[in-house]
C-alpha cells in the first residue's frame, strides 16, 4: 500500500474530488478531515480542504501527485458548519471546493493563517517603578515605565511611537524583567461590563408576546415574525439578542444590504457592550478574516451581515435572525445559487438553536411553513409608539395625461404636502430619463446592439445605456430607418421625475435617489443626512428608498406606476410587487405624523390594489397561495431551472434538447413520476450580452424526487460533449425565472 489518499476538495467548477497522496512524512494521525493542504494543481498550486481520507483511489497509485503540504493543524471549521457546507453542495448540486471557496474569507482561500492579527501590547510587570535601580541612567526607559503605568491593561505596540516610546526601550525593559508583550486580538475586550450599554425600551403587549415565546424556546424553533412597518421588530431582535447573549451565546443577524441600514447598525452597538462585528464590503480582506475570527473563537457577541456571512462559524451559536426574510438579496443568483433564508433555516436546526425570520411582508414559502406547523407566526399589527398606519389610496390615471410619470392630482397633493412643510416620497421603479427612444414618424425605437431590449435614454450625460449589459453609446440625432429627427423619449425613469419636479416645484430640493446618483461612497450617508434635518422637500428614487430607512418626515408616498407588476410574466409577479408597496407605502409618517400613500394605477379595482389600501397583506396573500396550490406552483411544488447560453442559439438549443432528453431517460430508468419537464424554451431576453440564452424547468411534486433527478443528471451532463462549449447552470428553488 502506498499510504493514504486525500480526497480534495478544490475551488473548481467540477463537481466531484480530486485524489492526492499524502504530503512526505506525515503519519496518518496528522490527517484529518477539514484540513487545508497546498496541492500541485496543473501547472500552479492551489488551497484545498480534505474531504475525505481513503486508502484507495480510482486513479492508479503511480500516477497520483502528492499534497504539497498541511496548512492547518486542527480542522479550520466547526463540525456544524463543514455540516451547512457539505449540505449546501450537494443540495443546490455545486462543488464542495467551490462551495466552501464561496464559503471562506479570501485569506483563507489563500492559505493564511486561521488566526486573528493579533495586536501586541507592552505591560508592566509587578516590581517595575520608575524609581528602579535597573533604569536610574536611563532616562528613555524611565519615561517608558511612567508611561505604561498609566495603562494597566496594556499599551498596543501599533502606538508607542505615539506616546513618545521606543522599542529598543522597551525590549531593554523586558530583559530587565520590568516590562512584557503580550498578544491578544483586536476583538478582545477587557474587562467584564454590564452587558447593556443603554435601557431596553418597554415592550408593548405584542412585543412582549413574541419575547415570551421566542425566550422560552430551548433547542430549535423557528419563529415567524410578522410585524408591520414600525412595528418595533428589531427593538424585539435586540431583546430576544439580549436573552442569548445572557446565557453566555453569540447571535448571528443576517440582513439585506448593509450600506442601506447604519441608522439600524448602531442600535446594536449603542445597546450592547460585546462586541459587534459587521461584516460589510468596506472591510478589506485582512478585517474581514479578523471578524471571522472573532466570530469563530467566540470573542463577537454579534454578528451583523449579509447573505454570505450565514456561513460565518460560531464557537457558541444561540440565536440566527433573518431581517427582511423576503428579501431577493438572500439569493445568489450566480455561482453558488444558495438561498441564505433557506441555510439559516438548516443552520438553526443543526446547531439547535432558534431562529427568528422577520418581516412585514412574509415571503410565500415563510407563510406555507406557517400553514404546515412548521413555523409559529408572532404578529405585530400595530405601530410602535404614537405613529398610527398610514392610509393607501389608488388613483386612477385612465386617460389623465401624465408628465414626467405624475398626474395633475398627484402634483396638486404633492404641493400641499410642502406647503405644510412636509416631505414627500415619489417612487418609480426605473432610472434614467426615459426607458425608451422613440421615432415619432415610423415608430423605429433604440435598441441594443447586444440584447434583445430597448436602451434607456440618460440625461446627464446624454447617452444611451442598456441596463442589461451595461452597453453605452451616443444618442442618435435622426431615426436609422427613416432619417427623422422627431425623436422621443417614450416614459418616464427617475432623471424625467425629478426634472419635471423641479418645474413644478423650484421652492423646494429634489434629491434623486437611484444607483447613478449614489454611485460616490457616502453619497447615501450624506443624502440621509439630508433628510433627517426634516427640512420640506421631494425624494425621488428607485428600491433603494424602499428598505428600511425611517423618513420620520415623510407624509405622503406616491407610487407611481403600480402596474408593471400586476401582470407581470413571473408567477411571483404580484407577490414582489405587493411587498415592494407595502414597503415604500411604510416609510410613510412613521413618527407622529400621520402618512398617505397613492398608488397611481389604470386598474384601481385589481384584487390586489383593494387587499393592500385595506392593509391586508395576509388576505391577499391566502388567496395567492390558494392560486398556487391550484396551480401547483411553488411553494407547492419544487423547480430547479437550467439555463444554458452560448453564441450560437443552434448551440445553445442542442445543449438542451439534448439535456431534456438525458431527463427523460433517467426519469424512466430511475422508475420515478411527478416530474415535468417544461421547455426548453428561449429566455424571454433571448440575446443578451451578444449571449443567446435558453433554459429548461424541472418541477416535481417532491423534494427528494426533484433531488435524486438532479443528482443524476448533473453527473450526466458534466460528462456531455457539448457542456464544455455552452455556458450552463443548474438553478435549485430559483426565485428569477429568467
Ligand atoms: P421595525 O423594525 O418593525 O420597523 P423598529 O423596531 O425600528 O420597527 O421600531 C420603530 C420605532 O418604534 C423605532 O423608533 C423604535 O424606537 C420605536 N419603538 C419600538 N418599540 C417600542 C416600544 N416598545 N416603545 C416605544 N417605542 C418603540
Ligand atoms: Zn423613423
Ligand atoms: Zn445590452
Amino acid at each position: 500500500m502506498s499510504g493514504p489518499i486525500l480526497q480534495i476538495a478544490l475551488p473548481s467548477p467540477l463537481r466531484r474530488l480530486f485524489d492526492y497522496r499524502a504530503p512526505a512524512g506525515l503519519r496518518l494521525d496528522d490527517l484529518q478531515v477539514g484540513l487545508r493542504v497546498s496541492v500541485p494543481f496543473g501547472n500552479r498550486q492551489m488551497v484545498g480542504v480534505i474531504a475525505a481520507i481513503s486508502d484507495q483511489s480510482s486513479v492508479p497509485v503511480g500516477k497520483l501527485k502528492r499534497a504539497s503540504e498541511l496548512i492547518d493543524h486542527s480542522p479550520l471549521l466547526p463540525d456544524s458548519l463543514w455540516k451547512l457546507c457539505s449540505w449546501t453542495a450537494s443540495y443546490y448540486q455545486h462543488g464542495l471546493g467551490d462551495t466552501l471557496s464561496s464559503a471562506l474569507p479570501v485569506l483563507l482561500r489563500r492559505g493564511e493563517p486561521a488566526m486573528a492579527r493579533q495586536d501586541m501590547l507592552w505591560q508592566l510587570l509587578p516590581g517595575a517603578y520608575p524609581e528602579h535601580p535597573a533604569i536610574s541612567r536611563a532616562p528613555k526607559q524611565k519615561e517608558a515605565v511612567q508611561t505604561l503605568s498609566r495603562h494597566p491593561h496594556g499599551l498596543s505596540h501599533a502606538l508607542i511611537s505615539q506616546w513618545g516610546l521606543t522599542r529598543d526601550a522597551l525590549e531593554s525593559l523586558e530583559r530587565k524583567g520590568l516590562a512584557q508583550r503580550i498578544h491578544q486580538s483586536p476583538h478582545h475586550t477587557s474587562e467584564p461590563q454590564p452587558l447593556l450599554k443603554e435601557t431596553p425600551l418597554s415592550p408593548n403587549g405584542e412585543q412582549q408576546a413574541a419575547l415570551d415565546a421566542i425566550t422560552a424556546g430551548d433547542g430549535f424553533h423557528a419563529w415567524l415574525l410578522e410585524g408591520v412597518t414600525g412595528s418595533g421588530k428589531t427593538e424585539v431582535y435586540l431583546q430576544a439578542i439580549q436573552h442569548c447573549l445572557q446565557q453566555q451565546r453569540q447571535a448571528l443577524v443576517l440582513i439585506p444590504e448593509i450600506g442601506l441600514t447604519p441608522q439600524t447598525l448602531e442600535r446594536f452597538r449603542r445597546r450592547f457592550s460585546v462586541p459587534v462585528v459587521i461584516l460589510h464590503s468596506g472591510l478589506n480582506d485582512r478585517e474581514r478574516l479578523d471578524a471571522w475570527i472573532a466570530a469563530r473563537d467566540g470573542e463577537a457577541g454579534i454578528v451583523i451581515g449579509t447573505r454570505s456571512a450565514i456561513f460565518t462559524p460560531l464557537a457558541r451559536p444561540g440565536l440566527i435572525i433573518v431581517d427582511e426574510e423576503h428579501d431577493l438579496s438572500y439569493k445568489q443568483q450566480e455561482g453558488l445559487r444558495y438561498n441564505a433564508r433557506d441555510l439559516a433555516v438548516y443552520r438553526a436546526h443543526l446547531e439547535q438553536v432558534g431562529l427568528i425570520l422577520g418581516s412585514a411582508t412574509p415571503s410565500f414559502e415563510s407563510l406555507h411553513n406557517v400553514q404546515r406547523g412548521r413555523y409559529q407566526r408572532l404578529r405585530l399589527t400595530q405601530r410602535a409608539g404614537n405613529a398610527s398606519p398610514p392610509t393607501i389610496q389608488c388613483l386612477d390615471i385612465r386617460s389623465r395625461p401624465l408628465e414626467g410619470g405624475m398626474s395633475r392630482p398627484l402634483i396638486q397633493l404633492m404641493g400641499e404636502h410642502l406647503r405644510r412643510g412636509n416631505q414627500v416620497l415619489v417612487f418609480i421603479n426605473r432610472r434614467g430619463f426615459a426607458p425608451t427612444l422613440m421615432c415619432h414618424d415610423c415608430g423605429w425605437m433604440a435598441e441594443c446592439r447586444r440584447c434583445d431590449a430597448r436602451m434607456t435614454l440618460h440625461q446627464s450625460p446624454a447617452q444611451l445605456h442598456c441596463h442589461h449589459c451595461g452597453s453605452q453609446r451616443a444618442v442618435d440625432r435622426c431615426c436609422p430607418k427613416c432619417q427623422s429627427q422627431d425623436l422621443r423619449p417614450i416614459g418616464a425613469g427617475t432623471e424625467r421625475t425629478e426634472e419635471h419636479l423641479t418645474e413644478c416645484f423650484p421652492d423646494f430640493p429634489i434629491l434623486r435617489i437611484d444607483r447613478d446618483t449614489m454611485a460616490r461612497k457616502q453619497a447615501m450617508q450624506s443624502m440621509l443626512a439630508r433628510i433627517q434635518s426634516g427640512a420640506p422637500c421631494v425624494l425621488v428614487g428607485t428600491q433603494m428608498l424602499a428598505k428600511g430607512h425611517h423618513f420620520p418626515d415623510v407624509t405622503l408616498v406616491a407610487i407611481l406606476d403600480a402596474d408593471g407588476g400586476l401582470f407581470s410574466a413571473d408567477f411571483r409577479g404580484p407577490e414582489r410587487m405587493a411587498q415592494l408597496i407595502i414597503q415604500v407605502a411604510g416609510r410613510a409618517g412613521r413618527a407622529n405624523k400621520p402618512g398617505q400613500v397613492l398608488i397611481q394605477t389604470h386598474m384601481a379595482e385589481h384584487q390586489l390594489l383593494l387587499d393592500l389600501t385595506e392593509h391586508d397583506y395576509d388576505r391577499f396573500a391566502e388567496r395567492e397561495l390558494a392560486g398556487r396550490a391550484a396551480a401547483q406552483l411553488p411553494p407547492y411544488s419544487f423547480m430547479a431551472l437550467l439555463r444554458a447560453e452560448s453564441n450560437s442559439s443552434a448551440q445553445t438549443n442542442q445543449f438542451l434538447d439534448e439535456a431534456c432528453t438525458l431527463a427523460e431517460q433517467l426519469i424512466a430508468s430511475l422508475d420515478i413520476a411527478d416530474v415535468e419537464l417544461l421547455g426548453p424554451v428561449p429566455s424571454p431576453m433571448e440575446r443578451r450580452a451578444g449571449r443567446y440564452r435558453a433554459q429548461l424547468l424541472v418541477q416535481a411534486g417532491q423534494r427528494s424526487i426533484l433531488h435524486q433527478l438532479l443528482h443524476h443528471w448533473l453527473a450526466a451532463l458534466e460528462q456531455h460533449p457539448l457542456a464544455r462549449r455552452v455556458r450552463w447552470s443548474i438553478d435549485v428553488d430559483p426565485l428569477d425565472m429568467f
